[in-house]
């Protein structure tokens, strides 16, 4: 009997600290919701807080997308080693190896 009425009491004590805790808790949904929502523009950075690196999302989200000439690979058009032919690169390796594969095929055939 008395171990019923404890429990009851139990219960009605954690429904009133929930219910106290009610906009608390919902204020904190929303703040983790926020976080999310700067973690999708900044691009998905694991761990970091968006706020330190700040790298103009703006200009990043809407830039243009170049394709390394040597392995096909695509990058924001500030990342890319262009040359002044109009080719770009992701890297100065992939240059490089750009620059050598005519005299390699040449070499090897
Ligand atoms: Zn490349």
């Amino acid at each position: 009997m008395k171990y019923l009425f404890v429990l009851a009491l139990f219960a009605a004590v954690a429904f009133l600290v929930y219910w106290r805790l009610r906009p608390y808790i919902r204020g904190v949904r929303q703040f983790l919701g926020v976080v999310r929502e700067m973690r999708r523009v900044s691009g998905g950075a694991p761990g970091g807080f968006p706020q330190q690196r700040q790298t103009s999302p703006k200009k990043a989200s809407g830039e243009k997308l170049q394709r390394c000439a040597a392995c096909g690979t695509w990058m924001p058009a500030s990342r890319a080693v262009s040359l002044r032919g109009g080719t770009t690169y992701c890297s100065h390796a992939c240059l490089e190896r750009a620059a050598d594969a005519p005299r390699a095929r040449k070499s090897a055939s």
